[in-house]
């Protein structure tokens, strides 16, 4: 039985006292141990967040690392620093990272590979456009991501510590959400995918969230797809809106 995995990306939002405030108010309600919760603020938070989720079943995770593992490479965090900050999983691949920062499948895949040197689970984000989807294009693209995004990457790494997160991008921050079905359909591709590549095991293992505007309204109904194994939450997971999302039934 796979653990639902709910992480909140709270991108460039929150100041150190904000975020010290917001997740002292929700930590009791979201420290919950039938499914996993992860935060993801901004890498200056890090060790505020940290510092109030001590002791709870609550992860940290950041948003990015760097690939390489130290050096000149100014503005960059190293998957190192992300282990003395205390962070158990990493957001790589996001939207905005590919399409702001002009990431590719190849530093996408160098990232998960340096993140689990150092014990730490990416969460990969993969999704298409809106143009890609109404051209039918969407399975292709979304496969050929997880297929680079894994590249070398063993069998045990994918069952145990990887986690993909399917967002497509006409819903991130729009308020327009796939259906459920729509969803799990890409879910389960995902997931036929994997079993291609390795094996029915770790298929059957691998944890795939969806993320794209899930709200307390829409959490439940997603959540309980037979192929979404959790959730990626922007804009909902810096409000209180977050605790009912965790604890969707
Ligand atoms: C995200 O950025 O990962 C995301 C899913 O954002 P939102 O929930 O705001 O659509």
């Amino acid at each position: 039985m796979r653990k639902k995995i709910i992480a909140g990306n709270w991108k460039m939002n929150n100041t150190i006292s904000q975020a010290e405030d917001f997740v002292a108010s929700i930590i009791d309600r979201i420290n919950v141990s039938d499914r996993e919760v992860v935060i993801c603020p901004s890498f200056v938070c890090l060790d505020t967040v940290y510092s109030v989720i001590e002791n709870t079943n609550v992860k940290l995770g950041a948003q990015n690392v760097y690939f390489e593992e130290k050096g000149a490479y100014t503005g960059e965090i190293s998957a190192d620093m992300l282990v003395s900050c205390f962070v158990d999983y990493t957001i790589i691949g996001h939207s905005e990272r590919r399409n702001i920062f002009s990431e590719t499948d190849e530093m996408i895949n160098k990232k998960a590979k340096t993140l689990l040197t150092r014990d730490i689970k990416p969460i990969i984000c993969v999704g298409e456009t809106l143009e890609q989807r109404e051209q039918n294009k969407h399975f292709d693209f979304v496969k050929s991501q997880v297929i680079n995004a894994l590249k070398d990457i063993d069998e045990k790494s994918v069952a145990e510590k990887i986690v993909i997160a399917y967002e497509p991008i006409w819903a991130i921050g729009t308020g327009k959400t796939a259906t459920a079905e729509q969803a799990n359909e890409m879910c389960k591709f995902i997931r036929d995918t994997i079993s291609e590549l390795y094996s029915k095991k770790v298929a059957d293992k691998i944890r795939i969230q969806y993320g794209g505007s899930v709200n307390a309204k829409n959490a439940s109904q997603i959540l309980n797809m037979p192929d979404i194994d959790g959730a990626l939450v922007g804009g909902a997971s810096l409000k209180d809106e977050f605790v009912s999302i965790v604890n969707f039934e």
